[in-house]
Protein backbone atom coordinates (compact mmCIF):
# COMPACT_ATOMS: atom_id res chain seq x y z
CA UNK A 1 0.00 0.00 0.00
CA UNK A 2 1.12 3.48 -0.29
CA UNK A 3 1.35 5.82 2.01
CA UNK A 4 2.24 9.33 3.18
CA UNK A 5 5.76 9.65 4.35
CA UNK A 6 3.90 10.98 8.07
CA UNK A 7 1.71 7.93 8.30
CA UNK A 8 4.73 5.89 7.43
CA UNK A 9 6.88 7.41 10.19
CA UNK A 10 4.79 7.89 12.77
CA UNK A 11 5.00 3.94 13.42
CA UNK A 12 8.42 4.38 13.12
CA UNK A 13 8.38 7.12 15.75
CA UNK A 14 5.73 4.99 18.30
CA UNK A 15 7.95 1.88 17.73
CA UNK A 16 11.74 3.01 18.16
CA UNK A 17 12.88 1.52 14.73
CA UNK A 18 13.69 3.26 11.49
CA UNK A 19 12.64 3.06 7.77
CA UNK A 20 15.44 2.80 5.27
CA UNK A 21 14.98 5.34 2.60
CA UNK A 22 16.64 3.33 -1.01
CA UNK A 23 17.53 5.68 -3.64
CA UNK A 24 16.01 4.44 -6.47
CA UNK A 25 17.00 5.39 -10.26
CA UNK A 26 17.02 2.08 -12.39
CA UNK A 27 13.85 -0.34 -13.12
CA UNK A 28 15.45 -3.29 -12.06
CA UNK A 29 16.89 -2.25 -9.02
CA UNK A 30 13.49 -0.78 -8.01
CA UNK A 31 12.11 -3.99 -7.88
CA UNK A 32 14.66 -5.92 -6.43
CA UNK A 33 14.10 -3.41 -3.29
CA UNK A 34 10.60 -4.05 -3.32
CA UNK A 35 11.35 -7.62 -3.07
CA UNK A 36 13.31 -7.75 -0.51
CA UNK A 37 11.31 -5.18 1.43
CA UNK A 38 8.46 -7.75 1.11
CA UNK A 39 10.16 -10.96 1.72
CA UNK A 40 11.42 -8.73 5.17
CA UNK A 41 8.18 -7.60 5.76
CA UNK A 42 9.66 -4.07 6.22
CA UNK A 43 8.22 -1.10 5.51
CA UNK A 44 10.30 0.60 2.30
CA UNK A 45 10.99 4.37 1.27
CA UNK A 46 11.69 4.60 -2.42
CA UNK A 47 14.04 7.50 -2.50
CA UNK A 48 14.36 9.51 -6.13
CA UNK A 49 16.75 12.38 -5.95
CA UNK A 50 16.18 15.34 -8.79
CA UNK A 51 19.11 13.96 -10.89
CA UNK A 52 18.01 10.53 -10.11
CA UNK A 53 14.89 11.96 -11.64
CA UNK A 54 16.15 13.62 -14.64
CA UNK A 55 18.01 10.14 -15.54
CA UNK A 56 14.99 8.21 -15.06
CA UNK A 57 12.31 10.55 -16.25
CA UNK A 58 9.22 11.85 -14.42
CA UNK A 59 6.99 8.78 -16.54
CA UNK A 60 8.52 6.26 -15.01
CA UNK A 61 6.82 6.91 -11.62
CA UNK A 62 3.79 5.83 -12.89
CA UNK A 63 5.32 2.61 -12.35
CA UNK A 64 6.56 3.36 -8.77
CA UNK A 65 2.98 4.00 -7.92
CA UNK A 66 1.61 1.14 -9.63
CA UNK A 67 4.45 -1.29 -7.91
CA UNK A 68 4.01 0.13 -4.15
CA UNK A 69 0.07 -0.30 -4.94
CA UNK A 70 0.19 -3.81 -4.97
CA UNK A 71 2.98 -4.20 -2.62
CA UNK A 72 2.59 -6.35 0.68
CA UNK A 73 4.46 -3.88 2.78
CA UNK A 74 3.83 -0.17 3.17
CA UNK A 75 5.29 2.64 0.83
CA UNK A 76 6.34 6.09 0.76
CA UNK A 77 7.67 7.51 -2.31
CA UNK A 78 9.92 10.39 -1.60
CA UNK A 79 11.52 13.10 -3.45
CA UNK A 80 15.16 13.18 -2.26
CA UNK A 81 16.52 16.57 -1.90
CA UNK A 82 14.38 18.99 -3.85
CA UNK A 83 16.34 22.12 -3.91
CA UNK A 84 13.75 24.84 -4.99
CA UNK A 85 10.04 25.38 -4.41
CA UNK A 86 9.38 24.86 -8.02
CA UNK A 87 10.63 21.41 -8.17
CA UNK A 88 8.29 20.55 -5.04
CA UNK A 89 5.30 21.55 -7.08
CA UNK A 90 6.71 19.10 -9.75
CA UNK A 91 7.51 16.21 -7.21
CA UNK A 92 4.00 17.02 -6.02
CA UNK A 93 2.53 16.82 -9.79
CA UNK A 94 4.19 13.48 -10.65
CA UNK A 95 2.68 11.65 -7.90
CA UNK A 96 5.22 12.03 -5.16
CA UNK A 97 3.87 11.03 -1.16
CA UNK A 98 6.50 12.81 0.95
CA UNK A 99 8.63 15.34 -0.65
CA UNK A 100 11.88 17.10 0.75
CA UNK A 101 12.86 20.39 0.62
CA UNK A 102 17.04 21.05 1.29
CA UNK A 103 17.74 24.70 2.34
CA UNK A 104 20.33 23.89 4.62
CA UNK A 105 22.75 26.08 2.82
CA UNK A 106 20.58 28.97 3.21
CA UNK A 107 20.63 31.26 6.18
CA UNK A 108 18.61 30.19 8.65
CA UNK A 109 16.00 32.51 8.27
CA UNK A 110 15.70 31.70 4.60
CA UNK A 111 15.68 27.99 5.08
CA UNK A 112 12.58 28.67 7.27
CA UNK A 113 10.93 30.97 4.48
CA UNK A 114 11.36 28.40 1.82
CA UNK A 115 10.77 25.19 3.87
CA UNK A 116 7.12 26.79 5.05
CA UNK A 117 6.53 27.88 1.86
CA UNK A 118 7.42 24.09 0.31
CA UNK A 119 5.29 23.03 3.63
CA UNK A 120 1.75 24.99 2.28
CA UNK A 121 1.84 23.45 -0.65
CA UNK A 122 2.51 19.93 0.09
CA UNK A 123 0.28 19.66 2.95
CA UNK A 124 -2.78 21.13 1.10
CA UNK A 125 -2.53 18.15 -1.32
CA UNK A 126 -1.69 15.34 1.71
CA UNK A 127 2.10 15.81 0.89
CA UNK A 128 4.64 15.06 3.80
CA UNK A 129 7.66 17.23 4.21
CA UNK A 130 11.24 16.65 5.34
CA UNK A 131 13.06 19.82 6.10
CA UNK A 132 16.46 20.07 6.89
CA UNK A 133 19.07 22.13 9.37
CA UNK A 134 22.42 21.87 9.55
CA UNK A 135 24.63 20.65 6.77
CA UNK A 136 25.80 16.83 6.12
CA UNK A 137 28.83 16.45 4.27
CA UNK A 138 30.33 15.22 0.99
CA UNK A 139 32.92 12.42 0.54
CA UNK A 140 33.37 12.64 -3.95
CA UNK A 141 32.36 14.28 -6.35
CA UNK A 142 29.77 11.37 -6.83
CA UNK A 143 28.16 12.06 -3.77
CA UNK A 144 24.79 13.51 -3.92
CA UNK A 145 24.99 17.56 -2.31
CA UNK A 146 26.43 18.29 0.93
CA UNK A 147 29.09 20.87 2.57
CA UNK A 148 32.97 20.43 2.53
CA UNK A 149 32.87 20.81 6.69
CA UNK A 150 29.74 19.60 8.62
CA UNK A 151 27.84 21.88 10.29
CA UNK A 152 26.07 20.32 13.31
CA UNK A 153 22.17 20.95 14.00
CA UNK A 154 21.54 23.02 17.02
CA UNK A 155 18.64 21.44 19.48
CA UNK A 156 17.23 24.90 20.08
CA UNK A 157 17.65 26.00 16.34
CA UNK A 158 15.81 22.57 15.50
CA UNK A 159 13.24 23.45 17.87
CA UNK A 160 12.45 26.48 16.45
CA UNK A 161 12.63 25.43 12.90
CA UNK A 162 10.42 22.71 13.27
CA UNK A 163 7.58 25.18 14.94
CA UNK A 164 7.77 27.88 11.87
CA UNK A 165 8.07 25.77 9.11
CA UNK A 166 5.26 22.30 9.91
CA UNK A 167 7.43 20.29 8.37
CA UNK A 168 6.69 16.79 9.10
CA UNK A 169 10.23 15.14 9.25
CA UNK A 170 13.56 16.44 10.37
CA UNK A 171 17.24 15.60 8.78
CA UNK A 172 19.88 16.38 11.22
CA UNK A 173 23.77 16.82 10.55
CA UNK A 174 25.34 14.95 13.31
CA UNK A 175 28.84 13.97 11.70
CA UNK A 176 26.95 12.35 8.56
CA UNK A 177 28.68 12.68 4.76
CA UNK A 178 27.08 11.09 1.54
CA UNK A 179 29.03 9.14 -0.24
CA UNK A 180 31.36 6.46 0.48
CA UNK A 181 34.32 7.54 3.11
CA UNK A 182 37.83 7.52 1.58
CA UNK A 183 40.48 5.57 3.62
CA UNK A 184 41.70 8.04 5.84
CA UNK A 185 38.37 9.82 7.28
CA UNK A 186 37.15 7.86 9.81
CA UNK A 187 32.97 8.97 10.38
CA UNK A 188 32.20 9.56 13.61
CA UNK A 189 28.70 10.49 15.01
CA UNK A 190 27.78 12.61 17.55
CA UNK A 191 25.29 10.26 19.12
CA UNK A 192 25.31 12.68 22.46
CA UNK A 193 23.88 15.38 19.74
CA UNK A 194 21.34 12.94 18.65
CA UNK A 195 19.75 12.59 22.28
CA UNK A 196 19.54 16.57 22.85
CA UNK A 197 17.74 16.58 19.75
CA UNK A 198 15.48 13.91 20.22
CA UNK A 199 14.70 15.51 23.91
CA UNK A 200 13.45 18.40 22.34
CA UNK A 201 11.87 17.64 19.09
CA UNK A 202 8.98 14.96 18.78
CA UNK A 203 8.68 14.39 14.78
CA UNK A 204 10.80 11.60 13.00
CA UNK A 205 14.31 11.93 12.55
CA UNK A 206 16.17 11.92 9.40
CA UNK A 207 19.70 10.94 8.98
CA UNK A 208 21.17 10.97 5.60
CA UNK A 209 25.18 9.58 3.74
CA UNK A 210 24.96 6.87 5.90
CA UNK A 211 26.09 4.54 3.55
CA UNK A 212 29.57 3.26 5.19
CA UNK A 213 29.12 4.42 8.57
CA UNK A 214 30.09 1.68 11.43
CA UNK A 215 27.09 -0.54 12.11
CA UNK A 216 27.59 -0.15 15.83
CA UNK A 217 27.05 3.56 15.32
CA UNK A 218 24.11 3.06 13.11
CA UNK A 219 22.71 0.75 15.10
CA UNK A 220 22.74 3.16 18.21
CA UNK A 221 21.25 5.75 16.05
CA UNK A 222 18.01 4.13 15.51
CA UNK A 223 18.35 2.72 19.32
CA UNK A 224 18.08 6.55 20.43
CA UNK A 225 15.28 7.76 18.22
CA UNK A 226 16.39 8.44 14.30
CA UNK A 227 13.12 6.87 12.05
CA UNK A 228 14.19 7.23 8.58
CA UNK A 229 17.77 6.24 7.05
CA UNK A 230 18.88 7.41 3.82
CA UNK A 231 21.14 4.43 2.12
CA UNK A 232 22.41 4.83 -1.33
CA UNK A 233 25.80 4.42 -1.98
CA UNK A 234 25.86 0.96 -0.17
CA UNK A 235 23.06 -0.71 -2.24
CA UNK A 236 24.51 1.33 -5.55
CA UNK A 237 28.58 -0.21 -4.70
CA UNK A 238 27.01 -3.69 -4.24
CA UNK A 239 24.99 -3.99 -8.00
CA UNK A 240 28.02 -2.09 -9.34
CA UNK A 241 30.39 -4.31 -7.94
CA UNK A 242 28.81 -7.71 -8.70
CA UNK A 243 28.35 -6.02 -11.87
CA UNK A 244 31.79 -5.76 -13.20
CA UNK A 245 32.75 -9.29 -12.13
CA UNK A 246 29.57 -10.21 -14.11
CA UNK A 247 30.80 -8.48 -16.97
CA UNK A 248 34.10 -10.33 -17.23
CA UNK A 249 32.55 -13.13 -19.06
CA UNK A 250 32.31 -10.85 -22.04
CA UNK A 251 29.57 -13.66 -23.74
CA UNK A 252 26.37 -11.95 -22.07
CA UNK A 253 24.59 -9.59 -23.74
CA UNK A 254 21.46 -9.78 -22.33
CA UNK A 255 20.16 -7.36 -19.31
CA UNK A 256 18.43 -10.86 -17.89
CA UNK A 257 21.55 -12.33 -17.66
CA UNK A 258 23.84 -9.62 -15.96
CA UNK A 259 20.96 -8.17 -14.09
CA UNK A 260 19.73 -10.83 -11.55
CA UNK A 261 23.16 -11.82 -9.81
CA UNK A 262 23.84 -7.62 -9.42
CA UNK A 263 20.41 -7.55 -8.24
CA UNK A 264 20.87 -10.39 -5.67
CA UNK A 265 24.27 -9.12 -4.47
CA UNK A 266 22.26 -5.70 -3.36
CA UNK A 267 19.64 -7.20 -2.10
CA UNK A 268 21.66 -9.19 0.37
CA UNK A 269 22.85 -5.20 1.47
CA UNK A 270 19.78 -4.17 1.53
CA UNK A 271 18.86 -6.80 4.02
CA UNK A 272 21.29 -6.12 6.37
CA UNK A 273 20.21 -2.54 6.43
CA UNK A 274 16.62 -3.46 6.70
CA UNK A 275 17.74 -5.83 9.78
CA UNK A 276 20.16 -3.30 11.42
CA UNK A 277 17.24 -0.50 11.17
CA UNK A 278 14.94 -3.20 13.03
CA UNK A 279 12.81 -2.50 10.27
CA UNK A 280 11.94 -6.44 9.56
CA UNK A 281 8.45 -7.70 10.37
CA UNK A 282 7.79 -4.22 11.39
CA UNK A 283 5.02 -3.88 8.21
CA UNK A 284 2.72 -5.79 10.28
CA UNK A 285 2.13 -3.20 12.70
CA UNK A 286 0.30 -0.82 9.85
ZN1 LIG B 1 20.89 13.10 1.47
Amino acid sequence: MLLSGTDLLAVANKNQFAVPAFNVSDYAMMNGLFEISEEKKAPLLIAIHPDELSHVGVDMMRAVIARAGRSSVPVAIHFDHGASYEQILLAIRVGFTSVMIDGSMLPFAENIALTRRAVEAAHAVGVSVEGELGTIGKTDSEAEDGAATIIYTEPDDAVTFVEETGVDTLAIAIGTCHGIYPAWMKPELKLELLERIKVKVSIPLVLHGVSNNPDTEIGQAVKLGVNKINISSDIKVAYHDKMREVLTDTSLREPNSIQPPCIAAMKVTAAHKIDLFDAAGKAELY
